[in-house]
């Protein structure tokens, strides 16, 4: 394949939007038209998604969303290598939201999968037709819970290891919309998660955190992280209020903002990068709130953006 990787672990953003991706479907916002019409300074993204590898060889994916197939298509790296392959060993759930669990529909096609979830995320999926569409056979579907503050070697469906070390901690959030008041809140409904390579004895150094969705930084430690891939849903809390299109602000939806949150927060990484970037969030385009962003020493995420560690 002449894929040709150094030992180190690495991260490929697959897909750097919040749901309902870049443009979404259904939305004329300022933003949303620039990118449709293929205004300079505007990249169209696909849903929150991470590939982690140790090797290059084998891949865990962070989240699948309902993009899934398609970035399986434009990163070479995640292609099989065999007439029936995937380089994909397991799937990391950090929740239950649509944008997150979507994909999982797409990964069928009898291909064994080890899936890493909370319990309660568990459970969300198992209310679900999701997981029944899953067990084609015995052995498609490996659940491996997570148990919060607990380091595991991921591997995949057979046991295989895949070469990265995991530890999730709760991350400030809420229930997905479709499981309000059908589900009792947990503080496993949504998690951070803290990723090394398995051959690295210290475990800050070389290590990527990712907490795409977070409602607050208190009680998150991401200190001493190389990098740190966070919640770049909104810009402002009254986003959506402002452009007309909800009257719901960032904290009903569980995301810290930009501007009065994450920003100038103190964070101990030598790169911050904003990740699930919601389509109305000014930082898509070239714009001041983009250029206070980079000032600050913060990166945007963009699909295809390689992270070595
Ligand atoms: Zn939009």
């Amino acid at each position: 394949m002449g894929l040709v990787y150094d030992s180190r672990m690495r991260a490929i953003v697959i897909g750097s939007a919040a749901g309902g991706a870049f443009p979404q479907w259904n939305c004329g916002c300022p933003n949303c038209v620039a990118v449709r019409a293929g205004k300079e300074g505007y990249l169209p993204r696909t849903q929150d998604s991470v590939a982690i590898t140790a090797n290059g060889d084998r891949f865990a994916l962070v989240n699948a969303s309902p993009d899934v197939l398609a970035q399986i298509r434009a990163t070479p790296a995640l292609w099989p290598r065999a007439p029936r392959h995937t380089p994909i060993g397991a799937v990391v759930l950090t929740n239950g939201d649509m944008d997150h669990v979507l994909g999982l529909f797409s990964l069928r096609e009898s291909q064994p999968l080890a899936i890493y979830a909370t319990p309660a995320v568990w459970r969300g999926l198992e209310a679900s037709i999701l997981l029944r569409t899953l067990k084609r056979f015995e052995g498609q579907v490996v659940f491996r819970p997570i148990a919060l503050g607990e380091e595991v070697a991921l591997e995949d469906a057979a046991g295989a290891p895949l070469g990265v070390v995991m530890r999730a901690f709760a991350a400030p959030g809420k229930l997905p919309v479709h499981l309000m008041g059908h589900a009792a809140e947990s503080a496993e409904d949504n998690v951070w998660l803290s990723l090394r390579d398995l051959r690295d004895a210290d475990a800050k150094r070389g290590s990527l955190a990712y907490a795409a969705a977070c409602a607050s930084l208190e009680g998150v430690d991401l200190a001493g992280h190389d990098a740190v891939l966070f919640d770049g849903t909104f810009f402002r809390e009254d986003e959506l209020v402002r452009l007309g299109l909800s009257k719901a602000v960032a904290k009903d939806m569980a995301h810290l903002p930009i501007e009065s949150g994450s920003l100038h927060a103190k964070i101990d990484a030598r790169r911050k990068i904003y990740t699930h970037v919601n389509n109305t969030n000014p930082i898509l385009g070239p714009t001041d709130e983009r250029r206070a962003v980079v000032a600050a020493g913060w990166e945007i995420a963009f699909d295809g953006m390689e992270i070595e560690v």
